[in-house]
């Protein structure tokens, strides 16, 4: 299976050896945050055949200079045959939350820079967005035709959730899939075919992940209540799940 989002350059160096060490799993998408975690993910990607970088700059945090933004367009399109896409992206729904007179138009504008990035260069994108924000980024990506979008640990109403499998937006589903009945709900609704499994790590869990370092082998338990909320075996989950994120990330392209 593979960790289809996680933060690797996030983890402290001795718990990213140990990680490393204790793999079960095929491999990860990491993804980045601002400039500095693209080139981290970057060398990441370098080091370990498993690991596939995305770059991009996540919206819950405050607005960088646009110098920031630019470096990371710049890296995109120099590694753009190389990078398994643009992420994570998306609109800062928990800030926004904390701080409502937050103006969010310069997030929007970020990105549909990012947007525009993905249709020039072809490449999946790797999406944050919740709850409203998720119709709004809905709408950008229709007005670019973009095809290829994950929506990484998707929380939403049903009319969106439908647009999204109307769209065949991928969505990826976290180890809180064992005690949130909110995304049990999801599971049963969306296509399997539409599902990734991710930790998000080193974002950390509850329930029986509680108190425990996030490590990408969580996947598998996430895998093993999808199959039981789909009412299918665990070995068929974990291959369509694999084949999904392959698939997704034309990870098959690369080496
Ligand atoms: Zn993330």
């Amino acid at each position: 299976m593979i960790d289809a989002h996680i933060h690797l350059d996030w983890y402290q160096p001795n718990e990213l050896q140990e990680l490393i060490h204790t793999l079960k799993i095929d491999g990860m998408i990491t993804v980045a945050s601002d400039f500095k975690s693209c080139q981290r993910a970057w060398q990441l990607a370098q080091t370990y055949p498993f690991v596939y970088a995305t770059f991009g700059w996540h919206p819950e945090q405050a607005l960088p200079a646009a110098q920031e933004i630019n470096h990371i367009l710049e890296a995109i399109e120099q590694k753009s045959q190389d990078i398994a896409a643009i992420g994570e992206v998306g609109l800062p729904y928990y800030t926004k939350l904390k701080n409502p007179s937050l103006d969010t138009a310069p997030y929007h504008a970020v990105l549909e820079q990012f947007v525009q990035a993905a249709k020039k260069y072809d490449l999946p994108i790797v999406l944050h967005a919740v709850y409203e924000d998720a119709s709004v980024v809905c709408d950008l990506l229709e007005k670019y035709q973009i095809k290829r979008a994950h929506f990484h640990w998707f929380k939403g109403d049903s009319t969106t959730i439908n647009r999204m499998i109307g769209n065949q937006y991928m969505i990826s589903v976290t180890p809180d899939c064992w005690y949130e009945a909110e995304i049990q709900s999801l599971i049963k609704q969306y296509p399997l075919e539409l599902i990734m499994a991710e930790t998000d790590g080193p974002w950390s869990f509850k329930g029986p992940f509680q108190n425990q370092m996030t490590h990408p082998n969580m996947i598998l338990e996430a895998g093993k209540k999808i199959a039981e909320i789909k009412q299918l075996t665990v070995q068929t989950v974990q291959e369509q799940l694999t084949r999904n994120t392959i698939d997704f990330y034309g990870l098959n392209d690369r080496n």
